[in-house]
């Protein structure tokens, strides 16, 4: 390989990181490191950090900064949290990976036996994956691949019956607008197309249906409209559709939307009642983050596959799970292939499995429904009230979750450096400010996320 144009080395020496290389290190990701949705050519600033400890991020630069994101919805019990620090040394002890084909380890066990204790009923099978969009990716071959078994199945039993259904055609998504499941590229089919931006890929997408996204609010009362359309795409579909996939509750991504339990009560009904199965996305809603353990609990309905992600490890390591019902497992595993067709290099990885049991087991000693309450408490009393600010649309609390929907969108740059300042980690995008803090954070530090919302809404260089 040419060293030809390979820029200079860091020249990184094992002493605390000083300005002068805390500026070469930031150089260095600037011209050669992409960030998540940032341009290469034109990025966005990053923040140096040198530890995280609790609730605080700490720069390089010396700021310590309350965090408000929990790492993208992962971050449970804290940063350098010292039970799952010990998880991770005694299972690196023991070892940090083996392969899962032919092997298996207690670690991952308990924590299999943990999910399907935990999860709503009937979800009796596990995959385990290395992140979101590849569970969302598993749960989507799953849906498939149940289909295509079946036929198969049913044919051979039903061999002399005409009427015997095809459900070979059983091949296609359905699912609501608004919504993210990842950027994998199954995953992306069934993300919103606008924020999506699937004419990019248009040529190689799978081609899903989409219903208009749910309005009814979580609180407003239920208005039986809101599912008219989606009921209509079931009945025109349904002998095309393998599966209908929805985050439950929450629509993250897509603008941090509550919709109305109904709506996903609903949902199971419509995809019994059609033959379609069930998918629901929990990555970013499972593990108490809205009050009920996992989202699908507030329409009381159990999927027939179910996601989960972010937060398994509490925030520590990727690692994700696809669960299903035994008689998708069946299915699958007595159709033509034999087995199911999927099986990542870092399945069921042994770090990952351990420090997510002991997030597990930590979110039942400290008592998470109690923290998530208190968190709530206190977002509703300081969150709600900035409705009345003259740049906000709406603003709206569930669970642990804050968000602020202004009328302009955020200037992120700008925004992000006021927050510094103000002593916080919250990271807005297009119109919406939110924090979904780890669920260990004090009122104190709570009110300094709030106060640090409601001091930029007033300053314009903040918004476009
Ligand atoms: N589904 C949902 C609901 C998500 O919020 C996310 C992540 N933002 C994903 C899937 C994808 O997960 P990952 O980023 O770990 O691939």
């Amino acid at each position: 390989m040419s060293t030809k144009n390979k820029p200079n080395s860091l020249h990184m020496n094992n002493k605390q990181p000083n300005s002068k290389n805390t500026a070469a290190l930031l150089e260095f990701d600037k011209a050669h490191v992409w960030h998540p949705y940032t341009s290469m050519s034109a990025p966005l600033p990053s923040y140096l950090v040198e530890s995280a400890h609790g609730v605080y991020i700490n720069l390089a630069s010396g700021e310590s900064l309350i965090d408000g994101m929990s790492s993208w919805w992962s971050v449970l019990h804290g940063y350098n949290h010292p039970k799952l620090n010990a998880a991770l040394i005694e299972q690196s002890t023991k070892m940090s990976h083996v392969m899962f084909g032919g092997l298996t380890h207690k670690s991952a066990i308990t924590l299999c036996e943990k999910l399907i204790r935990l999860t709503p009923q009937g979800l009796d099978k596990v995959f385990l994956s290395d992140s979101g969009s590849v569970a969302v990716e598993v749960a989507i071959k799953m849906a498939l691949q149940y289909w295509q078994s079946k036929d198969g199945q049913d044919k051979k039993e039903q061999s002399k019956n005409e009427f015997a259904k095809d459900y070979k055609q059983k091949c296609k998504l359905l699912t609501v607008r608004n919504g993210y499941h990842g950027d994998t590229f199954a995953a992306m089919s069934v993300c919103d197309p606008v924020t999506g931006m699937h004419q990019i890929f248009d040529k190689v997408l799978m081609k899903s249906v989409f219903a208009p996204a749910p309005t009814c609010k979580f609180d407003d009362e239920w208005q039986v409209e809101d599912i008219k359309a989606l009921t209509e795409l079931f009945e025109q579909h349904h002998h095309e559709l393998a599966a209908f996939i929805i985050e439950p509750i929450v629509q993250g991504t897509g603008g941090m939307r509550f919709y109305h339990p109904e709506y996903l009560k609903v949902c199971r009904q419509l995809c019994d009642q059609y033959d379609v199965l069930l998918i629901v996305d929990e990555i970013a809603t499972g593990f108490g983050r809205t009050g009920k353990l996992f989202a699908c609990e507030w329409a009381d309905i159990s999927p027939d596959i179910m996601c989960l992600g972010k937060t398994l490890t509490g925030g520590y390591i990727t690692l994700a799970a696809t669960l299903c019902s035994e008689n998708i497992a069946n299915t699958i595993s007595n159709g033509e292939a034999g087995c199911f067709m999927h099986g990542p290099t870092f399945m069921g990885n042994a770090l990952a499995c351990a420090v997510a049991n002991a997030s597990i087991d930590l979110l039942f000693e400290n008592d998470w429904q109690r923290q998530v309450a208190t968190i709530e408490k206190q977002l509703s009393q300081l969150i709600l009230p900035l409705k009345n600010h003259v740049r906000v649309k709406d603003a709206r609390v569930l669970g642990s979750i804050g968000a602020v929907e202004c009328l302009q969108s955020v200037n992120v740059a700008k925004i992000q450096k006021r927050f510094v300042e103000l002593g916080v980690w919250i990271r807005p995008f297009g119109t919406l400010i939110y924090i979904i803090p780890p669920l260990i954070i004090t009122a104190e530090q709570l009110n300094t996320l709030i106060s640090a919302i409601a001091t930029v809404l007033d300053e314009d260089d903040c918004f476009n």
